[in-house]
């Protein structure tokens, strides 16, 4: 691991055991540490910013041991999107590089899910916040048509194995889902856990 990375990780490990901090001083710290990470663009190894040609990839750069965060790096081949979907523990986003675009979702009276707000594009050095209570439903997509986009994902918790939700923002119905890790190369110990041994 390289020494920003670890930096990093060294920090939040230092604030996700303080006591004392409610969800809105981690947000506020958190993004400070993540500002930091993504100033520059030179310290991602190159394994975990692969695209892949189909999907949009997940690849896990460091899980807390007692799952108290996890920083992911999610790499966006060009034209990729997500579904509209919720997290349900808070999270950090930082652009790295390329640029992505998020739509903000809220739900409204009849139970439909409707954009909350004007899309956000997020470029390199940028860094934006969900979490319950502020927003915690979104869509995101490649902002660029021709290119790789890769942004650093701070989460509250093992999101690799948090059962979460996609949602059809017609209906407003909700499906539960488990993102997992893209990572070929590390044992992926949370879905041996599920008994589907992470192939
Ligand atoms: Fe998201």
């Amino acid at each position: 691991m390289n020494n920003k990375l670890l930096a990093f990780v060294t920090e939040i490990s230092r604030l996700v055991e303080r006591a004392d901090l409610g969800q809105e001083s981690i947000l506020k710290e958190a993004g400070r540490h993540m500002e930091g990470l993504v100033a520059r663009d030179d310290w991602l190894p190159a394994s975990m910013a692969q695209p892949h040609p189909k999907y949009y990839q997940q690849h896990l750069l460091y899980g807390d041991l007692f799952d108290r965060f996890s920083v992911v790096s999610f790499v966006w081949g060009p034209g990729q999107f997500t579904p509209v979907h919720d997290h349900t523990v808070w999270g950090v986003i930082g652009m790295l590089r390329g640029a992505e675009r998020e739509v903000p979702y809220e739900r409204t009276d009849d139970g439909r899910l409707l954009p909350s707000g004007p899309p956000r594009v997020l470029e390199p050095g940028d860094v934006a916040c969900v979490a319950p209570g502020i927003g915690d439903i979104h869509a995101v997509s490649n902002a660029l048509d021709d290119e790789v986009s890769i942004s650093i994902h701070l989460y509250g918790g093992n999101i690799g194995k948090i059962q979460r939700n996609t949602y059809d923002p017609q209906t407003g119905s909700s499906r539960p889902f488990v993102s997992g890790y893209s990572n070929a190369l590390l044992p992926n110990l949370w879905a041996m856990e599920r008994g589907d041994r992470g192939a």
